[in-house]
C-alpha cells in the first residue's frame, strides 16, 4: 500500500544552493515547506560539479568553495529542520482547487499549497550507453528481466560486492578511473578473490591528471587490472544475466569480455524532464517568471535560481539569493490571504530572532 500524500505549505523541487536558501526565506515567514531532488546529496551545481572549486562572488564571503557554500547553506537552515526527501524525481503536477497536487517518480505525493521550482539546468542523471539491450539490468523500475540485483550500475558503491565478479568499468574520466584503482586494489585485499576488474574507454588518452595516470600505470604495472582501448558494440545475456560484452578497437576487430559488472561512467547530464510538459511558459527551456513575484505563468507556481527567466537574468547564485527572498514574500502573501507582507529585519525581529532559536 502506498504512503498517503505529504500535506505541507509549500513543496520545494531542487536542493540546489536557491532551493536550500528558499527553505531559508520561507521559513523566516513561518511557512512550511518540504523540499525533493533528484540527487542523492544537496548543493545542485555546487556539490555535483564543482565541489572543490572556489567561489569568489558570495557576498561578504571573499572565497568559498562550492562544498562549503553547501554546509554553509545546510547550518542556517537548520532550525526550521525542513524535511529534504533526495533521490526523489519529480514527476506529475496536477492541480487541485486550492494548491497542487505533485508525485515524484517513486510514487510519493505532496499536497501543497504552492510549488516553488529552484531546479536549475534539470536533474543531473548519469550518461548512459546508447545500447536498448542493457537496459533490463540498471537499476530502474520496469526492467521485466530483472529478478536479480542490477548487474549495470553507474557507480560502484560500498555495498556492491565485487571480489568474485568480472567487473568493467567503461569511462575515461576521473571518476571511472579512480573507481577502477579502487576496485582493483579491493578485490586484490581479498583472499578468496576470483573474477578481474577492467577499465574499457574508447580512447586512448584518458581525460585526467598526471597523478592519477601516474597511479594507473602502477596499478596496471602489477597486473591488479587490464586497460583496453575499445567501445563496447553488443551485450551477451544468458537466461536474462549480463554475462559479456563485445568490445570493438578502432580497427574494427571484436573480441568478447566476460562481464557481469558494468560501471558505465560517462559523466552527468541535466535532464528537465517532466517539467517541460506542465504548460508553464517558458523560453529557450527556462521558466518565465514575473521579476517582483517571481511567479510563473501558473499562479501559485513559482520559478526561482538557474530554472527561471525575465529581462535581465543572469544565472548566478547571487541572483537565485535575491529571488528566494522576493519569491518567500510573494508566496506568504498568497498563503495568508493578506496585504503586502511588512519586511522585517533578522538583526532586530524578535520574533525571528525566537524562530531561530538565537
Ligand atoms: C563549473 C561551474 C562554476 C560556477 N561558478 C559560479 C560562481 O563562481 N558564482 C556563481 O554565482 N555561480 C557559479 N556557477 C553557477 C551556479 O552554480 C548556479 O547559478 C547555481 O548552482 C544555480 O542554483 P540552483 O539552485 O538554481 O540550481 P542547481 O544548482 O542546478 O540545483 C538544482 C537542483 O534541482 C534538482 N532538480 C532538477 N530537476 C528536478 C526534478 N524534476 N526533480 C527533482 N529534483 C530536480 C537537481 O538535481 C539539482 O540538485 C557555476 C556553475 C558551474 C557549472
Amino acid at each position: 500500500m502506498s504512503a498517503p500524500p505529504i500535506q505541507t505549505e509549500v513543496l520545494i523541487i531542487g536542493a540546489g544552493p536557491v532551493g536550500l536558501f528558499q527553505v531559508f526565506q520561507l521559513g523566516l515567514h513561518e511557512i512550511d515547506a518540504h523540499v525533493v531532488d533528484a540527487q542523492s546529496q544537496i548543493g545542485g551545481q555546487c556539490s555535483a560539479l564543482y565541489p572543490d572549486k572556489y567561489i569568489y562572488d558570495i557576498p561578504a564571503l571573499p572565497r568559498i568553495t562550492g562544498l562549503e557554500l553547501v554546509e554553509q547553506l545546510r547550518e542556517q537552515i537548520a532550525p526550521f529542520k525542513t524535511p529534504i526527501h533526495l533521490g526523489q524525481y519529480i514527476q506529475k503536477l496536477q492541480a487541485l482547487d486550492q494548491g497542487f497536487q505533485v508525485t515524484t517518480h517513486t510514487g510519493m505525493q505532496f499536497i501543497v499549497r504552492s510549488v516553488i521550482i529552484a531546479a536549475g539546468v534539470g536533474a543531473f542523471m548519469h550518461k548512459e550507453l546508447p545500447l536498448p539491450e542493457l537496459k533490463p539490468f540498471r537499476n530502474q523500475s520496469g526492467g521485466p528481466s530483472l529478478k536479480t540485483k542490477p548487474q549495470v550500475l553507474s557507480t560502484l558503491t560500498k555495498d556492491v560486492a565485487i571480489w568474485d565478479k568480472e567487473v568493467i568499468i567503461y569511462g575515461g574520466n576521473d571518476h571511472a578511473v579512480r573507481m577502477a584503482l579502487e576496485a582493483a586494489t579491493k578485490r586484490d585485499q581479498n583472499t578468496e578473490q576470483s573474477g578481474s576488474v577492467s577499465l574499457v574507454y574508447r580512447r586512448e588518452k584518458l581525460e585526467i591528471d598526471e597523478q592519477l595516470q601516474k597511479s594507473l600505470e602502477v596499478a596496471l604495472g602489477a597486473g591488479l587490472l587490464t586497460f583496453k582501448v575499445a567501445q563496447i558494440t553488443a551485450v551477451q545475456v544468458q537466461n536474462n544475466v549480463l554475462n559479456g560484452l563485445t568490445l570493438t578497437d578502432s580497427q574494427g576487430n571484436q573480441l568478447i569480455y566476460k562481464c557481469d559488472l558494468l560501471i558505465e561512467s560517462l559523466g552527468l547530464s541535466p535532464k528537465l524532464g517532466a517539467l517541460l510538459d506542465w504548460e508553464l511558459e517558458m523560453e529557450r527551456k527556462t521558466l518565465k517568471v514575473s521579476p517582483e513575484t517571481f511567479c510563473t505563468s501558473i499562479p501559485g507556481i513559482y520559478a526561482v535560481g538557474d530554472i527561471n527567466t525575465y529581462p535581465g537574468k543572469r544565472k548566478l547564485i547571487l541572483s537565485g539569493f535575491h529571488e528566494a527572498t522576493l519569491a518567500a514574500f510573494a508566496v506568504a502573501q498568497q498563503i495568508k490571504g493578506t496585504g503586502p507582507i511588512p519586511l522585517e529585519y533578522t538583526s532586530a525581529s524578535t520574533r525571528i530572532h525566537k524562530i531561530l532559536g538565537v
